[in-house]
């Protein structure tokens, strides 16, 4: 059989619809506020709707922890129309040198900061960004439905969690986890084969795919297998005249939990190229082939 894979349509993710690329800010801090706001435009502009950023994101900038929550925030007040049409992510719950920290009373207190600097009254979706093995999952539980109920966070994801880690602070809330986030890419494969994206599928929840360009090194590849990969890619690309990146966020996309790719460049011009990622097709040996080659080995 050599029909394409599905094409992407627009998802449905914490009662919203949105675009099937989100756009990232964990590159966002140290710019000044017009540049800031020329690259949500731009996203915007290529059919963005869905926005993913951090409380930490910042932190290797002058600005800090919370900068890019609060250049976001910058925007919005420059442009408040631009938060009305946005379905915005935000996570917590990593602090520099501890590492994690999901306590309820940290949690209540990372929301409500967060909330601040966004200069917003609540965000659509809250993700707690990386597990803390101290915190029970019913005190974690018991803190985001808090948040919930007070009308601050519309839905609550998970981000870099386990199934088992997932299921277990479900088995706690009692709305929905309505996504995961963790890395997939071509170069980065874990989420086909540890559960997340099968438990994506079984429950329903949104998938979203962070560093879905390996961190920027499909674009730049330095090594032998991401010159393979990359070259798979470009084939791709060439058949459908779009770029690379286009190339990878579609076989991202190509999955059948439909993964939602969070594109991470700053660069304007790269940021409207994305709406090139629908043109390109997989067939299943193409798709397969990318997978194989980053493996290494043929499947059995
Ligand atoms: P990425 O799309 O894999 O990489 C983006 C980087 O690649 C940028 O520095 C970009 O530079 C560079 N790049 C090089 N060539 C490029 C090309 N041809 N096209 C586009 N970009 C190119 O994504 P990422 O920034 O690593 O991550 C994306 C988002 O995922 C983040 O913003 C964040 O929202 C999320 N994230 C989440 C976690 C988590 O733990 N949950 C961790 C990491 C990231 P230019 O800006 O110069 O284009």
């Amino acid at each position: 059989m050599s029909e394409n894979l599905p094409a992407p349509a627009s998802l449905s993710l914490a009662g919203h619809e949105v675009s099937p690329i989100a756009w990232g800010m964990w590159r966002f801090a140290g710019a000044d506020v017009a540049t800031a706001r020329a690259r949500v435009d731009a996203a915007f502009e290529a059919g963005v709707t869905l926005f993913d950023t951090a409380d930490i994101y910042g932190c290797d900038t002058p600005g800090g922890f919370g900068s890019a929550e609060a250049l976001l925030g910058e925007v919005f007040a420059e442009a408040p129309q631009l938060r009305e049409r946005m379905v915005l992510a935000t996570k917590g719950g990593i602090i520099l040198g501890v590492p994690y920290d999901s306590s309820a009373a940290y949690l209540a207190s990372a929301i409500d900061i967060s909330l601040r600097r966004l200069r917003t009254e609540h965000v659509e979706l809250w993700q707690i960004h990386r597990p803390d093995l101290l915190t029970h999952p019913q005190e974690i539980a018991r803190a985001l439905e808090d948040a919930h109920r007070a009308g601050k966070i519309g839905a609550i994801g998970v981000s870099n969690f386990t199934p088992s880690q997932t299921a277990a602070l479900a088995r706690f809330l009692p709305v929905p986890l309505v996504s995961h986030q963790s890395e997939f890419s071509p170069l980065h494969l874990d989420p086909l084969f540890d559960g997340i994206l099968d438990q994506s599928m079984e429950c329903g929840m949104g998938f979203l795919a962070w560093s879905p360009l390996g961190g920027g090194r499909l674009g730049d590849p330095a090594d032998e297998r991401t010159r393979a990969v990359a070259s798979l890619l470009d084939a791709k690309a060439g058949e459908y005249d779009v770029s690379r990146a286009a190339a990878t966020y579609s076989w991202v996309m190509a999955h059948p939990a439909r993964p939602i790719p969070i594109v991470g460049t700053q660069n304007v011009t790269r940021i409207r190229e994305i709406p090139q990622a629908f043109a390109p097709r997989w067939t299943r040996a193409e798709w397969y082939a990318v997978l194989q080659t980053s493996m290494g080995e043929k499947l059995p």
